[in-house]
């Protein structure tokens, strides 16, 4: 895909899920966390391109948290975002000191790391009065969450595409949460983003993390749609399909049985039915975004005419 194709499909996808979830609204002053990763230079990238088109105004206020990392360079974001002309603020914690001292050497730093880092960068967004707070994870990041948690921690859950913290504060959105990986990545590439490196810490990668991400590649390889596909279970979920007690009343299902013998066995068990598959997700976003992107609208007229 080249430059132009790629942007298109990027801001497609990113506009659809601020759609769908109501990310953005009319006078939200965003901040955009940056940590000189592809992912985070292509959510900034997306918002400014739809910052010019959105039918609501919002501001953008890119922050880049400061770890103290050694050799970190101190230079490459500022210089980058006056080049742009984007109004941003440089946050400078030693969490770096902080992680060294608290963990045992080898131990994996990444947990705790971003921790403190969500910390910081949330005590910031109160202090700047932002109304949400924008991060770069995209739809592979929201898989693997999802198989981490079920493979190691026995729970059905991912990173949602908005959330509001813990402490409900703060609102944070995921705008790339429909983007595969491969996108960012080609997109940082023809870009020539000034990547910085996350492991100047020096820190192991999450192994976990990365067996599960090595997983999903192997699966989109054999099977280009799977990841979609999965992605979609998250948006078609059936209660009554599942096993929590917690989400549906399995006590209160009763047999059709009657005293007298009467009734059909198989009626309490509760078949797939062929119109749940049938509602099985389309293999491209529906939204409607012409609203959003307003050349959408001229294309899809054209294609229509043609
Ligand atoms: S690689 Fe280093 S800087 Fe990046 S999250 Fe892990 S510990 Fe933090």
């Amino acid at each position: 895909m080249n430059l132009k194709n790629l942007e298109k499909r990027l801001t497609y996808l990113t506009a659809n899920a601020i759609k769908d979830y109501r990310m953005i609204e009319d006078g939200d002053r965003i901040m955009v966390c940056l940590s000189g990763g592809k992912d985070s230079y292509t959510l900034l990238d997306m918002l400014r391109l739809l910052q010019q088109r959105a039918p609501v105004r919002f501001e953008l206020i890119a922050v880049n948290l400061d770890q103290k990392q050694p050799g970190w360079p101190e230079h490459i974001l500022p210089d980058y975002l006056t080049s742009l002309g984007v109004p941003f603020r440089i946050l400078e914690q030693d969490t770096y000191s902080v992680v060294k001292r608290v963990l045992p050497e080898g131990k994996t730093m990444c947990s705790l790391c971003s921790r403190l880092r969500r910390g910081a960068l949330y005590a910031a967004a109160a202090e700047m009065g932002v109304t949400k707070i924008a991060l770069g994870h995209h739809r592979d990041d929201i898989l693997a969450t999802l198989f981490l948690n079920m493979f190691y921690g026995s729970k059905l859950a991912a990173m949602p595409p908005k959330l509001r913290s813990n402490d409900g504060r703060h609102v944070v959105i995921r705008p790339l949460a429909y983007v595969p990986e491969k996108y960012t990545e080609r997109y940082a590439e023809l870009k020539e983003f000034p990547i910085i490196p996350c492991n100047l810490c020096g820190s192991q990668e999450n192994l976990k993390r990365k067996r599960i991400g090595e997983m999903l590649r192997q699966w989109e390889e054999v099977e280009p749609k799977r990841l979609t596909n999965v992605f979609r279970s998250l948006q078609n979920v059936n209660p009554s399909h599942l096993a929590d007690t917690e989400l549906f009343d399995f006590e209160s299902l009763t047999g059709a049985f009657t005293p007298n013998g009467e009734g059909d066995p198989l009626a309490e068990i509760e078949q797939p039915s062929l119109g749940h598959f049938s509602q099985l997700p389309k293999p491209e976003p529906e939204t409607d975004v012409s609203d959003w992107l307003p050349e959408e609208a001229e294309l899809r007229e054209r294609s229509a005419n043609e």
